[in-house]
């Protein structure tokens, strides 16, 4: 069967940082009933066989009026990132979805470790607000890897909530030398909280390069590659 494809409109535009941007969509047609962790594709008119397919993860939850928050970086010669910087509130989007199942496993009978690559970061966020709002109580780790300080997104709301809540705890962790850079800081926190301790959930999200060799870490470290739930995003 066809997907269903929908035109959306803009209704702010707002800057995260210098290189990402948060677009909030309203669906015309009818509401997209999401899980924390899906996404949606939107139908860019570019490209040289346009539409152009790509995805987003929604950065918040589900509202009643149904409208969507998209959180993304500009790519260096992306098309899409690179079109999707030319809208203005009022534009016009069209989408499909919802899809994915990088979502929140139904038992949180483990500690949960969530690893984030820059906009790794965006379905995560949005599965920490839908926990906190269940006022769930789960103990979470997470740990959120950006090219650089000011690429920090979300940081204050996080750093608050690690404040207001005693389970969860934010690692930030600033990599200017690249994907590499990355693993290997990550690899340095995680080594103390996995080897010889209680099994976590973990969950991986960013470009294959990074989120890749983090899981083949949990995999040596003795899980089950099906234990590491991994998004990859290029
Ligand atoms: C399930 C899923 C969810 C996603 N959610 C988000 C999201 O919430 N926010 C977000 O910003 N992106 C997200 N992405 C990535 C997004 O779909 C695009 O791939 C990204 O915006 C780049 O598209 P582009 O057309 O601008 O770049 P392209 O024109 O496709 O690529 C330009 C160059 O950049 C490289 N590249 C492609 N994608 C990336 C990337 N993600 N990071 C670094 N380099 C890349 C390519 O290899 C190429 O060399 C998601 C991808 C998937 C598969």
């Amino acid at each position: 069967m066809a997907e269903f494809t929908q035109p959306a409109t803009v209704l702010s535009v707002t800057d995260l940082t210098p290189h990402v941007r948060q677009l909030v969509l309203l669906p015309q047609t009818q509401k997209i009933p999401f899980q924390p962790g899906q996404w949606v594709s939107l139908k860019l008119p570019v490209g040289p066989k346009p539409p152009l397919n790509r995805a987003y993860s929604l950065a918040a939850p589900s509202t009643a009026s149904g409208e969507l928050t998209l959180v993304f970086d500009r790519v260096m010669r992306g098309l899409g990132s690179g079109y999707l910087y030319t809208l203005n509130p009022g534009d016009e989007v069209m989408l499909s979805g919802p899809y994915g199942n990088f979502t929140i496993p139904q038992q949180l009978d483990r500690d949960l470790l969530l690893v984030a690559r820059y906009t790794g970061l965006v379905p995560i966020r949005c599965m920490l607000k839908h926990l906190y709002a269940q006022r769930q109580m789960a103990t979470i780790l997470l740990i959120a890897v950006a090219p650089a300080e000011e690429e920090l997104f979300f940081h204050q709301e996080l750093l608050t909530l690690a404040v207001t809540h005693p389970g969860f705890r934010y690692l930030p962790l600033v990599a200017a030398g690249g994907e590499q850079q990355g693993i290997d800081l990550t690899l340095s926190m995680l080594r103390p909280l996995i080897e010889g301790m209680p099994k976590v959930i973990p969950m991986l999200c960013g470009t294959k390069g990074f989120a890749r060799p983090l899981r083949t870490y949990f995999v040596e470290a003795g899980y089950d590659r099906k234990e590491v739930k991994t998004e990859t995003y290029d």
